[in-house]
């Protein structure tokens, strides 16, 4: 499995918000800033196919418009792939209000005709991947959404924003690469802190972590560990997995 970082950052720090690339078609979370992003690391845009939204906040789906915009010469001329979205009701509704809200036509009609929303409780996609959904903790928002994607005998879990829940630990114990928030020196009941992540390598030694959503204070201080699973990578980053 190949895995793309395309951001590992969070709102207010230089690296970009947090998005992952696997196989050069699928996608997870669309921030805002994020189709720059993709161009600035040669990234071929026109092969994404699916897009996985964990949440509904801005730093997760707000640039989803201008990926469909520039998608739209490739449905104008006539290509009938549509772009699988797989997410919950309410990032569903957010996009639909975004794309109503960003007077892009052309991406109002590549949705209509080209989006396949698909439901995290009823995934069905994907030839080369299998993907499952885990409900996170992700303070009072209504739905957030984990996932893991197996590839024949490699299996990742991207939990998206979360604090230390049970379905955190329940991804950890079921893959062998976890690409997880670690926004914070502390974790709280929004996002997940250095403390939670050394307790799951306790827990689950040979598990390797990826964390993602990183302050800028928090990503200096977790290479001051230096531990061998814990791998702290920048933007623009490519594994083989
Ligand atoms: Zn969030």
């Amino acid at each position: 499995m190949k895995i793309q970082l395309i951001g590992t950052g969070t709102i207010p720090d230089i690296a970009n918000s947090a998005s992952i690339l696997i196989n050069d078609h699928i996608l997870f979370d669309m921030p805002n800033g994020n189709l720059k992003a993709m161009i600035r690391q040669n990234i071929d845009i026109m092969r994404i196919d699916t897009l996985i939204i964990s949440h509904t906040h801005a730093d997760h789906c707000f640039d989803v418009p201008f990926l469909l915009w520039y998608k739209k010469d490739y449905y104008k001329l006539g290509y009938k792939l549509s772009t699988k979205i797989v997410t919950d009701e309410l990032t569903k509704d957010t996009v639909e209000n975004l794309i109503d809200l960003s007077y892009f036509g052309s991406a109002k009609e590549a949705e209509k005709e080209f989006i396949d929303f698909q439901d995290v409780n009823n995934i069905k996609i994907c030839d080369d991947v299998e993907i499952l959904n885990e409900p996170m903790l992700h303070r009072k928002i209504k739905y957030a959404n984990g996932y893991i994607i197996k590839e024949n005998h490699v299996s990742i879990g991207l939990t998206g924003d979360t604090s230390y829940c049970e379905g955190v630990r329940k991804i950890a114990s079921k893959v062998d690469y976890l690409i997880c928030d670690m926004t914070l020196m502390l974790g709280n009941d929004s996002h997940m802190g250095i403390d939670n992540i050394l307790e799951l390598m306790e827990d689950y030694p040979n598990l390797k972590i990826i964390p993602i959503h990183m302050h800028d204070k928090t990503r200096n201080e977790a290479k001051k560990l230096e531990k061998d699973n814990l791998l702290i990578y920048e933007d623009g980053k490519i594994l083989e997995v």
